[in-house]
């Protein structure tokens, strides 16, 4: 017998659910209660162990279903699902359904000997009942379009001819379908002109299908309380053109911007990657995704994964949105509104769940499915603006297949040497970018902080991002100059930019050549101060360009590359190879690995299931990920201490806001360690600890982490975004997210003093540390250690060669002053003194 489980803040509340719900099927169904906590003074809460036995206690093959009431309620259920074995973890099904609402309908149906999903499709349909017999729904969602309509909620209707240039098309269909889901009342829509049915309003596939055109009769529908005010504004839609300029009444919709001869030239970017490219360009267009369909058994665990992929492509199609508004316009680029409505439509989620929960089809398979019905849907129609949208809607389900299989794109790989253009890259994309045939990236999103810029650094390949989106309009071929210093391209450059462009690369190779003779020897400023220059890596061939350009050591081995693009975790034997081949090649120099820091700009679907967040910086990032994945996070651990023997290996902990996470990952490596002790395997009993600052919170109380922790390493990427609240991965932001600003140079010095007044090392190995322009501002802030991409080492050391401490303060104590970024680098470059 199915297993039911209520979880709830407040004992009382839970035994009265309990109760109500026993009663309806004679306690013939096991139902459990995991509720309040041991505190007398305040016994409102939920305790996961509690969960965890609630659960095992009413536990059988044919699975148990926990339903909860709130906020931590969810979190304790999460976190009790983890303690179980993971035979046990696939049977177990948390619901969102209404608690009480839910629990009886679950209790029926589990007597009635339905299955487990037949179970939790009751619980959550559990509403339905009391929402019709209050009128607010009128007629159950359905895939099908209606064709009766409810007496029992009031029904209205307008009819109205459309004015607008371009009909009800991507733009106006998407405004159109995010009004009507404002509203309880469901709509629906009709184009009397073309005769077809009467499809939902609040999917964005059915109403662009309508092919609804200039001068088109329609009529609208709503049914439920709020109808008359759904249609009003509906209505407000139509007789403001949707805000379209209709003079144009000839012109083609503006989407697709060509270059006209007077538009060639210089366009401006982002400088994310510095270095000279000329070459033709070729447009990165994703590889087209072929899946295979199998037969799934856990279909709750099918249907999280598509959610979860979805979630990730709204967020790529976002950041892509905010470019091309900044690029575009912001009427044109609503466009991509359309795409982003084509991932929430119901239609489309309902008949992907669907497939998944009755044909038992993988999650690859029942979305490809769907994609494929609504292209088709698309082309029959004859209308050629809505035949070219079959183009966007593959490409949005593609987009969607990628992140389900994870797999390496081919098209990355380039034949003949040239400038990559492209909407985006993600991280691992460009991590595996090969740079002899890569001389340079171009893309329309993305900012010098973003990890793709990162990773473009670490390769050398010069890149400018945020550009014009015109660029991806360019034939393959044609001829491009870009400057990864100043952030700028040029399509088919004239000769004198060429032979300017050429003249800078030739003196940026000559100043890489004269920087890399003294690479090897140690930065020691003119005052006789040594800083340590390390690198930051994220692999093995990372590491030997690191070497070879002089790093005394890596600062930063960013884990996270190990776990992108697989479908699962690397296992210990796998990371314990990588971290011991990368120590081998570092002969002996100090190692930090920093354990996985998921989350944020890099994220991993088959790590992440069934929990979209609206922002993933602010969310499950970092250690908060680790310590809610114990299995995970000890696996890493183990292969680090593993790895630390007879190598100078310490451990780096990302993401921390408070003391307790670093005791509690302390506490971790404590129980890992015992675990090899008793298992007779060594490692490095010494192992230094560290901590990343990069979140505010770890500055304000540095002074109580530093008492924790042997070592600091200050990450400005994300301090600066945090501290200046301005997404490191939106260009629109770009100028507030600079690291020179005097708030975050601030934190840096609050950080500095509170390391050294406890006696322990701080190093900085956010990009900051790269910018040579800085150095001066890093040295007079009294930084052990910087660590920076491997290709930045040799000019690094070169710029602290250069400088000498007493006058860094000095700039420092007035850089602190200063009223913004800007003023602190026109202070620096106006206070140091350049090299003969
Ligand atoms: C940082 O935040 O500065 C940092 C070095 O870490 P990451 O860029 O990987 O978030
Ligand atoms: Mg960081």
């Amino acid at each position: 017998m199915i297993g039911i489980v209520i979880v709830s803040h407040s004992k009382q509340l839970a035994l009265g659910v309990r109760e109500l719900a026993a009663q309806m099927v004679q306690n013939q169904v096991p139902i459990a209660v995991a509720a309040g906590i041991e505190d007398p003074e305040n016994p409102l809460g939920t305790d996961p162990i509690q969960v965890y036995e609630a659960i095992a206690s009413v536990y059988s093959d044919n699975g148990v279903l926990v339903l909860m009431d709130l906020g931590s309620a969810l979190l304790s259920a999460e976190m009790a699902i983890e303690f179980l074995p993971e035979a046990q973890q696939q049977k177990v099904y948390l619901c969102e359904a209404p608690l009480v609402e839910g629990a009886i309908a679950a209790v029926v149906a589990a007597a009635a000997g339905r299955d487990i999903h037949q179970v939790m499709a009751e619980a959550r349909g559990a509403l339905l009942a009391k929402a019709t017999q209050l009128g607010v729904v009128s007629r159950p969602l359905s895939l099908v379009t209606p064709t009766t309509t409810n007496v029992e909620s009031p029904t209205r209707e307008i009819r109205l001819i459309v004015s607008n240039r371009l009909g009800l098309h991507a733009r106006p269909a998407a405004q159109f379908v995010v009004t009507a889901t404002r509203f309880q009342s469901q709509i629906f829509v009709q184009n009397l002109t073309r005769n077809t049915e009467l499809v939902r309003g609040d999917s964005i596939n059915q109403v662009t299908t309508l092919g609804v055109r200039q001068g088109h009769e329609l009529v609208i529908t709503a049914t439920g309380a709020d109808a008359d005010e759904a249609l009003a504004a509906l209505q407000a839609l139509f007789a403001n053109n949707f805000g379209e300029d209709n003079v144009a009444l000839n012109s083609p919709p503006a989407f697709h911007h060509e270059f006209t001869p007077g538009t060639r030239g210089e366009l401006a970017g982002i400088a994310a990657s510095p270095g000279v490219a000329i070459a033709p360009v070729v447009h990165y267009q994703p590889t087209h995704i072929s899946i295979t369909q199998y037969h799934v058994e856990n279909v709750e665990l099918e249907w999280q994964r598509l959610q979860a992929a979805i979630h990730i492509a709204k967020q790529e199609i976002q950041a892509v949105f905010s470019q091309a508004s900044l690029q575009i316009g912001d009427a044109e680029a609503a466009i991509f509104d359309a795409q982003l409505l084509f991932l929430e439509d119901p239609v489309l989620l309902e008949a992907a769940k669907e497939r998944i929960f009755k044909n038992h089809l993988n999650a690859e398979a029942a979305w490809q499915a769907v994609v494929d019905e609504v292209a088709t849907s698309y082309r029959t129609l004859e209308d050629s603006y809505l035949q070219e949208r079959v183009d966007d809607v593959v490409d949005v389900g593609q987009r969607v297949l990628r992140l389900l299989v994870g797999n390496a794109d081919a098209n990355l790989h380039l034949e003949e040497p040239a400038i990559l253009v492209a909407t985006d890259l993600s991280p691992s994309n460009t991590a595996r970018l090969d740079p002899k045939k890569v001389l340079g990236i171009c893309t329309t999103s993305g900012s010098a902080t973003s990890h793709s810029a990162i990773i473009a650094r670490t390769l050398g390949i010069p890149a400018v991002l945020g550009i014009d989106a015109q660029v991806l309009h360019l034939a393959d071929g044609t001829l491009m100059a870009l400057d990864g210093e100043s952030g700028r391209a040029w399509v088919e450059p004239e000769s004198h930019i060429l032979d300017l462009l050429t003249a800078k690369q030739e003196a940026w190779q000559t100043a890489q050549q004269q920087a890399q003779a003294t690479a090897h020897q140690p930065a020691i400023t003119l005052d006789g101060r040594q800083v340590s220059v390390f690198a930051n890596i994220g692999s093995i061939s990372d590491v030997q360009v690191a070497v070879a350009n002089g790093a005394e050591g890596v600062g930063l081995l960013r884990t996270e590359f190990l776990y992108l693009d697989r479908t699962s975790a690397p296992t210990e034997e796998e990371q314990l190879a990588v971290y011991q081949a990368i120590a081998q090649v570092l002969d002996n120099r100090p190692l930090i690995i920093r354990t996985l820091d998921v989350g944020g700009d890099k994220p991993l679907p088959y790590l992440r299931v069934g929990f979209p967040e609206a922002n993933p910086f602010l969310g499950w990032r970092g250690i908060r990920f680790c310590l809610d994945h114990l299995d995970l996070f000890k696996t890493q651990l183990r292969a680090i201490l593993r790895a630390s023997v007879g190598h100078q290996i310490k451990i780096m902990l990302p993401m921390i806001a408070s003391v307790t996470e670093v005791r509690a990952a302390k506490v971790i490596l404590g129980e890992v360690q015992a675990e090899l002790n008793q298992a007779g395997i060594s490692f490095d009993a010494g192992m230094k600890v560290g901590i990343m600052v990069e979140v505010p919170a770890a500055v304000a109380i540095a002074d109580q982490l530093a008492a924790e922790v042997d070592f600091f390493s200050i990450g400005t990427n994300d301090l600066s975004q945090y501290v200046m609240a301005s997404d490191r991965t939106n260009p629109r932001v770009a100028n507030l997210v600079d690291a020179l600003h005097p708030a975050v140079l601030r934190m840096v010095q609050q950080t500095i003093q509170a390391a050294h007044a406890a006696g322990i090392s701080v190093g900085l190995c956010g990009e900051l540390a790269a910018d040579t322009l800085a150095t001066t501002i890093l040295l007079g802030l009294g930084l052990d250690e910087l660590s920076v991409n491997p290709q930045s080492i040799p000019g690094v050391k070169q710029a602290i060669a250069r400088l000498n401490i007493v006058e860094s303060e000095a700039i420092v104590a007035s850089a602190l002053q200063q009223d913004s970024a800007e003023d602190v680098r026109e202070l620096i470059s106006t206070s140091v003194i350049p090299p003969a």
